[in-house]
């Protein structure tokens, strides 16, 4: 896989429940204590739910791309740990509602919001990736 993935998702997990959060807490949401631990949380999910975004967003904070703004999917990856996470979904096409409802998503390297692909984007992208021998 030629597609970067170095950036660790943390969240945290409240020792005396077990409750994972993410971004990580100051504060369970579930039980109310302060006895939380960083973890690092999986890099692959399942979609949960998920909508497309057809028009751009309020810039700031919305950065447009360069190439200027195009639909994008938005939605909540289910994670093993046990957490939700809201993210931009990278797919093929945002119009095939088949490839996102229960799709396995791969946590890609984005700064600053973490963003998931579908394994037919990281498919299309590492044979591109090979067409422009890397
Ligand atoms: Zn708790």
């Amino acid at each position: 896989m030629g597609v970067r993935s170095e950036l660790p998702l943390l969240g945290s997990r409240c020792s005396p429940c077990g409750n994972v959060a993410y971004p990580a807490a100051a504060g369970c949401q579930r039980c109310g204590s302060s006895d939380l631990v960083s973890v690092e949380l999986a890099r692959t999910g399942t979609v949960w739910a998920h909508t497309v975004q057809r028009f751009a967003p309020k810039s700031p904070p919305y950065v447009p791309p360069a190439e200027g703004f195009a639909p994008f999917a938005v939605g909540y990856v289910d994670l093993p740990d046990g957490v939700k996470v809201e993210a931009v979904l990278e797919a093929s096409t945002v119009d095939d509602p088949a490839e996102l409802v229960d799709a396995r998503v791969t946590l890609v390297a984005t700064e600053p919001v973490p963003r998931f692909a579908t394994d037919g984007w990281l498919a299309t992208r590492s044979s591109t990736e090979k067409a422009g021998g890397r």
